[in-house]
């Protein structure tokens, strides 16, 4: 098993460039990449003001682009069907759904006055879709630089995260925090991003440790559940929030949620819960990372799958069996810690794991997991990476 099958950037991007000949037949002016990302810890706290650790993966949807000189931009993606977006004063929703990712973007532009040019566009991806590592805010982040490009303007990287998330909100209907846009815009190789979802910061934590691996396991599986699923998470804690009394999860303990138990119903208590257990075990985590301890990082993984499958209902059995095929292999057999990553309802599970047997674990994980489902899951190993840019 090969554990790095990453497409190097250069591939995707003269793939990107070639369907851009052969469909429009110009020359790219402009390509823009922007990773997926998968999630050490601090999951659906984003929303909750807590923090979360993620990281860039080295999986991109890369775009080439050129200027049209049409009052219309035409985009194409392997296994899509074509987009046609009509530039009129402020973009809208349209068909197919994909392109709305790109309207939401467009629109953000136009928002902040500018008048965008009509171009042409193809993209790649070797991030997977719905999958659970982001290829939504990989989508957007990239069209977000691929416009600075052809606006010849920079946005800060902040704001063209914000940009994103509001489209994902506004175009996809999807109410997201701030952390897979965040993880696109603001990657950098071999750090990891500690993202205070409160003051909206991001800080990076070196990830250079020689002897560690993480692995990515998409377990192929994607639960209809996850559209109102999400929300329904989102007003669960915002219940909760609001049974303690406080403005912010940041101010809550553990004691707090036990003394609003009664108030919030079982449903909400556990919610409650899970954020604030999640927030304390994400600041631990950052600090075994700090100082390249990781000796409680099985514990704090575990204890974070735990949570989220039994307190915030969003695991599912292929993730479970993914997660426990890992620690079943265990700490003797090089696995430090395994949890579920992203949002649930399927998509991916994060391992890390002693490179050194990070192979055999890899392949352990793919031959059981197959076993056991008749599903052939999608396993790599990855460090941290770029964030979106300009190639
Ligand atoms: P995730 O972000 O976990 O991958 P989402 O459901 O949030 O899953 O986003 C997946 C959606 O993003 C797809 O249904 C599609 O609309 C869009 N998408 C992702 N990758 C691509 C791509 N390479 N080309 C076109 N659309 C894409
Ligand atoms: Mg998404």
């Amino acid at each position: 098993m090969t554990l790095h099958p990453n497409e190097p950037l250069a591939d995707l991007a003269s793939d990107a460039k070639s369907q851009l000949k052969h469909f429009f037949g110009s020359e790219a002016s402009f390509i823009a990449a922007a990773p997926g990302r998968v999630n050490l810890i601090g999951e659906h706290i984003d929303y909750c003001d807590g923090f979360v650790l993620p990281l860039a993966i080295e999986r991109y949807i890369v775009i080439a682009a050129a200027p049209n000189g049409r009052d219309e931009v035409r985009l194409r993606s392997v296994g899509q069907p074509e987009a046609v977006i009509p530039l009129g004063e402020k973009v809208g929703l349209g068909e197919p759904k994909w392109g709305n990712y790109v309207r939401g973007v467009i629109a953000g532009f136009q928002a902040r006055g500018h008048q965008i040019p009509g171009f042409d566009a193809c993209f790649v991806s070797s991030v997977p879709s719905g999958g659970g590592l982001s290829s939504s805010a990989a989508l957007e982040c990239a069209v977000a630089t691929l416009l600075e490009g052809l606006l010849d303007t920079t946005l800060d990287t902040k704001e063209k995260a914000l940009l994103a998330q509001k489209a994902e909100h506004e175009f996809a209907g999807v109410p997201c925090g701030i952390m897979d846009q965040f993880a696109s815009a603001f990657g950098k190789k071999d750090q990891l991003i500690l993202i205070d979802c409160q003051s909206g910061e991001p800080e990076l934590v070196p990830f250079i440790n020689p002897d560690l691996e993480i692995l990515v396991a998409n377990t192929c599986v994607s639960h209809d559940l996850s559209d109102g699923g999400y929300a329904a998470r989102r007003k669960d804690t915002e219940d909760g929030l609001a049974a303690i009394g406080k403005d912010s999860w940041r101010d809550a303990t553990m004691a707090d949620v036990e003394a609003a138990k009664e108030a919030m119903g079982d449903r909400v208590y556990r919610r409650s819960r899970h954020v604030v257990g999640e927030i304390e075990r994400t600041i631990t985590a950052a600090e075994c990372f700090k100082n390249n301890d990781y000796a409680d990082i099985g514990r704090l993984m575990k204890a974070s799958h735990d949570s989220l499958r039994d307190d915030f209902n969003v695991s599912c059995p292929e993730l479970d069996l993914m997660v426990s095929i890992a620690e079943e292999i265990g700490i003797g057999g090089g696995v430090l810690g395994s949890r579920m990553t992203g949002g649930g309802f399927g998509g991916s599970t994060v391992t890390l794991c002693r490179r050194e047997e990070a192979r055999e674990i890899a392949t352990a994980m793919h031959e059981r997991y197959l076993a056991k489902t008749n599903i052939t899951p999608e396993i790599f190993a990855t460090r941290p990476a770029q964030g979106a840019h300009l190639l």
